[in-house]
């Protein structure tokens, strides 16, 4: 801002917008916007919103702020969520399930991350590998008997399933097996209904394949 009411030339609007601060368009000392300056650089329609955009008297020093953060600073985090929950059409990404069974878990990251992963249906077991065109056998790396899927893997190997007798709830797993085939299903009804040793014990479960790398 030059003068009280002054018009930026128009010679080089590309520069002058360049260099335009919102402190530009107000008069100084008047928490006002300048009008005049505002039709002179845009046109009416964003004129029209920019004088709609009150400015508080209280407010004496300009900062930048992003509004989707509660400390006002920028984050690609918040932006993430910007574009996933208010500007972009998702619907087509959600599956339908109450996932925050598995965020809610107070286990570490990485396992938390893998029981989704299993959910979803993203470990590379070899049945999926060999969807996927990858040469190798869909043979069971462990028992080297049945197919090698995450619901085999996870709880119908004879290794996993001593890993859930060792925690005394195989019964309990069982009957889950026969009310349910989807994984997702399984995963969901064990962590939904099934007592805290349960839900340890899956933890335990996944946690020990994530670390060993078995899957
Ligand atoms: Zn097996």
């Amino acid at each position: 801002m030059r003068d009280n009411v002054t018009i930026f030339p128009l010679d080089d609007v590309a520069t002058t917008l360049a260099n335009l601060r919102v402190s530009d368009c107000i008069l100084p000392n008047q928490k006002s916007w300048n009008v005049p300056l505002l039709n002179s650089i845009f046109n009416e329609q964003i004129v029209e919103h920019i004088i709609t955009t009150p400015l508080y008297p209280p407010v004496h020093d300009d900062r930048l702020v992003w509004k989707k953060e509660s400390n006002d600073e920028y984050s690609v985090r918040s932006v993430y969520r910007l574009c996933m929950n208010e500007l972009l059409d998702t619907s087509h990404f959600k599956v339908e399930g109450t996932w925050d069974l598995i965020w809610r878990l107070k286990v570490p990251p990485r396992v938390r991350n893998l029981i989704w992963r299993i959910c979803r249906n993203c470990l590379p077991t070899r049945t999926r590998l060999c969807d996927k065109g990858v040469n190798c056998t869909v043979v069971c790396a462990l028992c080297t008997v049945d197919e090698e899927d995450s619901v085999h893997l996870l709880f119908r190997c004879p290794g996993s399933r001593d890993i859930w007798s060792m925690w005394n709830v195989a019964s309990a797993v069982s009957n889950i097996f026969d009310q349910y085939q989807n994984i997702k299903d399984i995963i969901f009804e064990t962590l939904r209904y099934c007592h805290m040793k349960m839900q340890q014990c899956l933890v335990a479960l996944f946690g020990a394949y994530g670390s060993k790398e078995m899957i």
